[in-house]
């Protein structure tokens, strides 16, 4: 059940739900006027916000939020991040373009982690890899393309057979892997609130404040809320795949919903299921694929289901999670789920973000394609250095690229259902 402007959704964020409770910050109460204003906290607003006021230490910054922080896709992802870009499908061209991605992403992953380790932000960052992982013949030959990528692009890589898998995650769904030691793992609830509640004095945000309009205020912009406006010189559309909903980019990007589950603690009897590796994530090799972790002691998490702009029934989806978690644990299907969740993610055509300038004090940045931890960081520090002037503007669209057309509806959700039907078919039992 979407709201026009922002995303609503019917449960909470299983990630801040296994959390300490967290007080919101007060939501904008009266009509104030800062410099910037940027719309959304998630990695790429407040990577924004963090950076404009490095920058710019005298400006007066304000966030604002739909939900509480914790609450948002920025928490309701899988916690998955590198500094190493891998492309998921495999060609010379996508090779070459992810070292060039790999290069400016290091630097923003680097800024990421200090401002993590500065501020004691407790969100379980390790470094513990993740296996990619084929369950399909054609999953295997895709994920061999992969391969050659890691070899050519110099990045660390060990090749997994079925018992190799099978004796790191207990299940043996899987024919053949690549285990990529760069990856890292997170709580991503703990991550978000860590940089919400880490914002510079100076960067004051907002929490249940949903952005219902902009309007143009002679040189600058009034933005507004239920219970007051924002006027600012420079407003940043950090709200991801809900930008078109504030009437810009409508046709660079489309809002994807996918899900995640985390079941009920397993007991020591079941433990035994999950494989000797203590900490573990597995990628799939097919992009409609089930992504799985393992959380903790005695947790799993599986994500999987992909609804082009309206969500999935809940109980639709907690079925068909359900399927695939006994699907790969069939020793496991007794096991119910803690929580269920849905978050919103952009998606573009060519999988680029868009990213830039839109109008005289407007600049935007979406389109995360389902990866946005370490990529909205890196897109929302260049948007503000874009902003304030510093460095090379064509940097980013030059090594990112840029999101292209795509078709307006009702063509849109047409194709979308068309290709996801073949995708799926194709996907088999990667899904
Ligand atoms: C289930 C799932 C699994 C994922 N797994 C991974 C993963 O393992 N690794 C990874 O890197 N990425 C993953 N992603 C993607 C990742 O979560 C996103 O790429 C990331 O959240 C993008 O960050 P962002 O700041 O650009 O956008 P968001 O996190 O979407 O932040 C935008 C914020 O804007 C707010 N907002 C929206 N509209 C308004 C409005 N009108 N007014 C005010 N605020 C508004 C929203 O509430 C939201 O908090 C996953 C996503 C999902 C849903």
């Amino acid at each position: 059940m979407p709201s026009k402007t922002h995303p609503i959704y019917p449960t909470a964020c299983g990630w801040n739900a296994m959390l300490p409770p967290r007080e919101a910050r007060p939501g904008l109460a009266q009509d104030i006027t800062v410099d910037h204003a940027v719309i959304g906290a998630g990695y790429t607003g407040l990577a924004t916000a963090r950076r404009l006021h490095e920058l710019d230490p005298q400006a007066q910054i304000a966030v604002l939020e739909a939900s509480a922080v914790g609450e948002g896709s920025s928490a309701r992802n899988s916690g998955f991040t590198a500094a190493e870009v891998l492309p998921r499908t495999a060609t010379p061209k996508s090779a070459a373009a992810a070292r060039g991605q790999s290069a400016v992403m290091r630097d923003a992953f680097r800024w990421l982690t200090d401002i993590v380790s500065e501020h004691g932000i407790a969100c379980d960052m390790q470094k513990t890899g993740a296996i990619r992982a084929a369950a399909t013949a054609a999953g295997e030959a895709s994920l061999r393309k992969v391969l050659e990528v890691a070899r050519t692009n110099d990045i660390p890589h060990k090749i997994l057979s079925r018992g190799d898998i099978q004796s790191r995650i207990g299940s043996d769904y899987y024919r053949f892997g690549l285990h990529l030691s760069d990856m890292y793992l997170l709580q991503p609830a703990a991550l978000i609130r860590g940089l919400a509640d880490a914002l510079p004095e100076p960067v004051t945000l907002y929490e249940n404040t949903a952005v219902r309009r902009l309007d143009r205020d002679g040189g600058g912009w009034i933005v507004h809320t239920a219970d007051g406006v924002v006027r600012a010189r420079n407003v940043v559309l950090a709200n991801n795949s809900f930008i078109p909903r504030l009437g810009y980019l409508k046709l660079r990007m489309a809002t994807i919903y996918t899900y995640a589950a985390v079941t009920r603690e397993l007991t020591s009897a079941e433990r035994p299921h999950l494989g000797h590796s203590p900490a573990w994530g597995l990628l799939p090799s097919h992009r409609l694929g089930t992504t799985l972790r393992r959380i903790g002691p005695n947790r799993l998490m599986v994500r999987s289901l992909y609804a082009h702009d309206r969500q999935i029934a809940q109980d639709d989806a907690v079925a068909q999670l359900l399927a695939r978690f006994a699907r790969r644990w069939p020793g496991l299907s007794h096991v119910d789920f803690d929580y269920v969740w849905a978050g919103a993610t952009a998606f573009t055509l060519n999988g680029a973000p868009w990213w830039g300038q839109l109008d005289r004090g407007l600049y935007a940045s979406g389109g995360c394609n389902g990866s946005g931890i370490a990529k909205g960081t890196l897109l929302g520090r260049h948007l503000a250095e874009l902003m304030l002037g510093v460095g090379d503007p064509n940097r980013i669209p030059a090594v990112m690229g840029t999101a292209s057309l795509m078709a307006p509806e009702p063509f849109r959700s047409i194709a979308f259902h068309v290709v996801s039907a073949l995708e799926r078919r194709k996907a088999g039992l990667e899904i």
